[in-house]
C-alpha cells in the first residue's frame, strides 16, 4: 500500500539513482573514520578507514593498531574478527538461536568470546543508529543477523532471503529535506492550493501556504497547532453515531463532532485521551515507549576539512554525538548538493540519548528525561567541542567554520520496536500488544507506526490505510 500511495503522489522511487551521487565519496576518496574521545579512551584519536559499519563493524590490523585501547584488547578484536569458533558448542543450532536471542551482544562478548572491557567500549554504541540504545541492550542474536563479528564458526541460520523486501538496494532514496517532502506532497494533494507545483522535483524548494490548510471551502481541512484532550462516543460506543473531540487550540478548548475519528497520535496517550476504552485496549496501547533522538544539523563555512582528512563519517564511541556524517549528496528540483569542498555544507549528528546497563524501556524514559532538560547551550557546547576535537588535523575551526545550529529533538522519535531481549521469547505477531491495542473501539480506529510496532514511513502509511479502511466498512462502503 505504501508504495502505491508514493506512486499516486508522483514519486519514482527509481529516480533517486540519478538524483543521488552514489560514486561522489568515493571519487574524492572519502571514507568513514573512528573517533576515540579521552573521556572513555584517555586521549583522543581520530583513525580512518572503511569499516562499512551498516553492514557490522570491522576494522583492519592498520586501524585496530592505532586505537588507544588496551594491547591485549587490539589482540582480542583481531581474533574476534578472523577466528572462527564455535563458542557455544555442543548446542544444537535451535538451542543456540534462544540463548543468542536472550543474550546481549555484550554479553556474549565478555562471558563467552572472553573479550577485554576496551572492546566492548569500542563497539558499545555502533547500534545506537538502528536501535537508539548500545550493545548492553541489543541481544546477540540481531547482532549477528546484521554482520558483527563473533559469529563465524557458530553455523547459525542465515538472514532468509525476503526477511526484509529491501535488501540490496543502495540507501539512496532520500529528499534533500528527508520525508518531509512526503508530508508536504500529502498535504498539497489533500488541500489544493496549500503548494505550488505537481512533482516530486518541484516540492523540494516549494513554498507551503499556511493559509490553505483549513479552508472553508475545501473537502479536508486541517488544523495545525491543535491538541486532541478528550475523545468519546456521544453515548453508548457500541451504538453511538458521533463521536466528540476536545481539541485545544491557542490556550481555549474547543468541540467537534465527526461520524468517526481515527486516533493517529503516539498510542501510549491513547488511554488518556479516550479513558471510556476498554481497560485491557489501554493497557496495551500504554505497553510501548517511543525512541527518543536527536538529530542536530550544522551548517559549515566550506568542507575542506572532510576532505583534507579523507572523511565523509565518523563513529564516535563515547562521544555526546555517536554518528557524525557530511549530508546525503542529493541534488534535485533546484536544489543542490555541494559538490565542491570549498561549498558550505550541512553535517548531520546523531544523539540518541540512553542510560546503559538499564532494561530498553527505561533506557529511553531516561533519554527523554535527559532531552527535557538539557539546554541548547549543551547542545551548542558539545556540537563545538566534539567537531573541533575531531576535526582539528584537518584545519577546522569551530569559531569561524559553524555558520548555524540547528537541534532537532524528537522525545517522542521511534516508534517501539518490541526489543527481542526484552519481550517474551518467539511471542506471535498477533499477540503483541501493538496489535491488541489498535482494534476499532465503537467509531474509533486507532493508526500510526506505533500501531505496528516498527519505526518506518511505509508502516506508518499502512497503519494508516487499515484504520481508514475500518471506518469505510463501518460505514458499510467496502474497499481493498
Ligand atoms: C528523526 C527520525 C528519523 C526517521 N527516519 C526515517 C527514515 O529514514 N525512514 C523511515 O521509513 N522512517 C523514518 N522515521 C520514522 C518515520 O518518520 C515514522 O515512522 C513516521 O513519521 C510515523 O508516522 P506516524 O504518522 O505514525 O506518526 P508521527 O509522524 O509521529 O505523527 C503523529 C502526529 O500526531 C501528533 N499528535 C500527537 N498527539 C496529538 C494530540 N493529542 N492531538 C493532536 N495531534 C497529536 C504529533 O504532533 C504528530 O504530528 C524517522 C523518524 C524520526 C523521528
Amino acid at each position: 500500500m505504501s508504495k502505491e500511495l508514493l506512486r499516486e503522489l508522483g514519486i519514482d522511487v527509481k529516480r533517486f539513482y540519478k538524483y543521488y551521487d552514489q560514486k561522489l565519496f568515493d571519487k574524492m576518496k572519502l571514507n568513514e573514520g573512528t573517533f576515540f574521545n579521552k573521556e572513555t579512551f584517555g586521549e583522543d584519536r581520530l583513525v580512518i578507514e572503511e569499516p562499512s559499519r551498516y553492514l557490522g563493524p570491522r576494522y583492519s590490523h592498520k586501524v585496530v593498531e592505532q586505537m588507544p585501547i588496551a594491547p591485549e584488547a587490539r589482540r582480542d578484536l583481531i581474533r574476534l574478527q578472523e577466528t572462527k569458533v564455535d563458542y557455544l558448542a555442543g548446542l544444537s543450532p535451535e538451542q543456540k538461536r534462544v540463548k543468542l536471542i536472550q543474550k546481549s551482544y555484550k554479553d556474549f562478548l565478555l562471558q563467552d568470546v572472553k573479550m577485554h572491557a576496551d572492546v566492548v567500549k569500542v563497539f558499545q554504541t555502533t547500534t545506537h543508529d538502528q536501535y537508539a540504545v548500545g550493545i548492553d541492550a541489543v541481544c546477540a542474536y540481531d547482532c549477528a543477523q546484521y554482520g558483527f563479528p563473533g559469529f563465524a564458526g557458530m553455523h547459525l541460520p542465515k538472514r532468509r532471503v525476503g526477511d526484509d523486501e529491501n535488501e540490496g538496494e543502495p540507501y539512496i532514496f532520500h529528499f534533500p529535506d528527508g520525508n518531509a517532502s512526503i508530508a508536504r506532497m500529502l498535504v498539497r494533494s489533500l488541500a489544493p492550493g496549500s503548494a505550488p507545483g505537481n512533482s516530486m522535483e518541484d516540492i523540494v524548494t516549494a513554498r507551503m501556504d499556511y493559509a490553505a490548510l483549513d479552508d472553508p471551502a475545501s473537502k479536508v481541512r486541517i488544523r495545525l497547532n491543535s491538541t486532541a484532550v478528550h475523545v468519546k462516543h456521544v453515548g453508548d460506543p457500541n451504538t453511538a453515531k458521533e463521536v466528540e473531540v476536545t481539541y485545544v487550540r491557542g490556550g481555549e478548548a474547543r468541540r467537534v463532532r465527526a461520524a468517526s475519528c481515527v486516533l493517529a497520535c503516539y498510542n501510549m496517550v491513547i488511554p488518556y485521551l479516550c479513558p471510556e476504552m476498554p481497560d485491557k485496549q489501554k493497557e496495551a496501547l500504554a505497553y510501548a515507549v517511543k525512541i527518543p533522538l536527536v538529530y542536530v544539523n550544522v551548517q559549515i563555512r566550506n568542507w575542506k576539512s572532510f576532505q583534507k582528512l579523507g572523511l565523509s563519517s565518523i563513529y564516535a564511541p563515547g562521544g555526546y554525538f555517536s554518528n557524525i556524517a557530511l549530508d546525503y549528496p542529493v541534488s534535485m528540483g533546484g536544489y543542490n548538493f555541494p559538490a565542491s569542498p570549498e561549498e558550505p555544507c550541512v553535517l548531520h549528528l546523531l544523539r540518541t540519548p540512553c542510560q546503559p546497563g538499564l532494561p530498553c524501556k527505561d533506557q529511553y524514559r531516561a533519554g527523554r528525561w535527559e532531552l527535557v532538560t538539557t539546554k541548547f547551550d549543551t547542545f551548542e557546547h558539545q556540537v563545538r567541542d566534539q567537531l573541533g576535537r575531531m576535526l582539528s588535523a584537518g584545519g577546522f575551526d569551530p569559531a569561524s567554520d559553524i555558520e548555524a545550529i540547528t537541534v532537532n529533538r524528537w522525545p517522542h522519535g521511534y516508534a517501539y520496536e518490541y526489543n527481542r531481549l526484552f519481550e517474551p521469547l518467539d511471542r506471535p505477531d498477533s499477540e503483541r500488544p501493538c496489535v491488541i491495542g489498535r482494534q476499532p473501539f465503537g467509531r474509533i480506529t486507532v493508526a500510526n507506526s506505533d500501531a505496528d510496532g516498527h519505526a518506518y514511513t511505509n508502516i506508518a502509511i499502512d497503519q494508516g490505510h487499515r484504520a481508514a479502511k475500518e471506518i469505510m466498512a463501518m460505514r458499510g462502503v467496502h474497499t481493498r
